[in-house]
């Protein structure tokens, strides 16, 4: 009998052991799931990977670059702007400097944009998109050569140390460079954060509420500020804020 007991003991000592491990097993794989794919071979896949996951985005994307010459993604970028989302990019003042492509894509889409050197006089040499909850990084720049020519190493990361590290790094970068005083600096903080989303249609001069009943044939989301700009005015039906 006591033999017996102490079986019974061993064993469910043995089963709350394997129950817990496989618990926590189950909450590491919820808390961080990392992809990672390598150019040249996968070249295509990360650009289109980055392609998504800024289209996808709902809230913000935060982008460090060193080198970016891809149209296809400044495109995306410029779209998610004036949809309304926080978007906002730093660049190194090297590869995106007065009279580079990148920068006059921005500026035309009016995008908050800043170039810096490094912290302490080398490269701004991040390579990091942070998109909601999503960390893209690894050594893959925004450039043809990285997709088709070079080696690199791409991470995609759901993790939220990871997340929160990118984050208080992307803001002390920004921060910095507010404290040097610029007029473009200055521009770019007054335009941001972006305002909210106003809708407007194909052929009237009005912007909307989201529920317009004017909206039934064409709605084309962008930001309340671009709306004004582009000389659309408040809707006398739906009165949208102006
Ligand atoms: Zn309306």
């Amino acid at each position: 009998m006591k033999k017996y007991l102490k079986r019974l003991f061993v064993i469910s000592i043995l089963g709350i052991c394997l129950t817990s491990m496989m618990v926590s097993l189950g909450n590491c794989q919820e808390l961080t799931r990392i992809e990672v794919l390598f150019s040249p071979e996968q070249g295509e896949e990360i650009l289109q990977t980055l392609e998504s996951t800024i289209q996808n985005a709902e809230e913000k994307v935060y982008i460090l670059i060193y080198s970016f010459t891809l149209d296809e993604l400044a495109e995306a970028i410029i779209d998610k702007y004036e949809e309304g989302v926080d978007v906002r990019i730093i660049l190194d003042k090297g590869q995106a400097g007065p009279g580079s492509w990148i920068r006059r894509v921005l500026q035309q889409g009016e995008v908050p944009f800043r170039t810096m050197d490094g912290s302490k006089g080398g490269y701004m040499h991040l390579k990091v998109l942070i998109a909601d909850d999503i960390v893209l990084t690894g050594s893959y720049d925004y450039s043809k050569n990285a997709t088709y020519s070079n080696d690199e190493n791409f991470l995609i990361i759901r993790d939220k140390k990871i997340l929160e590290a990118h984050l208080v790094k992307f803001d002390q970068l920004w921060e910095k460079e507010l404290s040097v005083v610029s007029t473009e600096i200055i521009e770019t903080k007054q335009r941001a954060p972006p305002d909210i989303t106003v809708y407007i249609t194909n052929t009237g001069k009005k912007y909307h509420n989201s529920g317009c009943r004017y909206l039934s044939k064409s709605r084309i989301p962008i930001s309340l500020t671009k709306a004004k700009q582009r000389g659309y005015t408040a809707c006398s039906v739906c009165s949208p804020p102006s």
